[in-house]
């Protein structure tokens, strides 16, 4: 398992920082962004260090790819969402501010949900 001294995202797969967890396998794990821009928003990130999907091994990104849907749909049932968004910022110029992969699952709402 690859991973940075240093990164944010490491240190809560290690359990070095506290996180609220809401799945985990051998290879991902799930936790809720510590800034909820809706109700239920969720990080989902591999156990691997990977900056960002650019440097993403194939056999990481299935890992955590099959891993989404079921947490979706945990987060649908557990937040009664309508909708979701799905994004991963890549670079600083696309919004990235730590420099591990992660995908967000943004649920929403409605039309005052907050997010555009
Ligand atoms: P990015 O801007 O890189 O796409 O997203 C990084 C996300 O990580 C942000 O939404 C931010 O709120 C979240 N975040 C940063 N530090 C922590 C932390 O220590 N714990 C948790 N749970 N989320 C964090
Ligand atoms: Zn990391």
């Amino acid at each position: 398992m690859h991973t940075e001294a240093n990164c944010i995202f490491c240190k809560i797969v290690q359990n070095e920082i506290p996180s609220y967890k809401v799945y985990e396998d051998d290879a991902v794990v799930a936790f809720l962004d510590i800034s909820q821009v809706t109700k239920g928003h969720t990080l989902v990130i591999p156990k691997h260090h990977a900056r960002n999907i650019y440097e993403l091994p194939a056999d990481v990104a299935r890992d955590v790819f099959q891993a989404v849907p079921d947490i979706a749909n945990a987060i649908q049932r557990e937040t009664g969402a309508i909708g979701m968004n799905i994004l991963s910022n890549a670079e600083a110029i696309a919004g990235q501010t730590v420099y591990h992969f992660h995908m967000h699952l943004l649920p929403r709402y409605g039309e005052t949900d907050g997010f555009d």
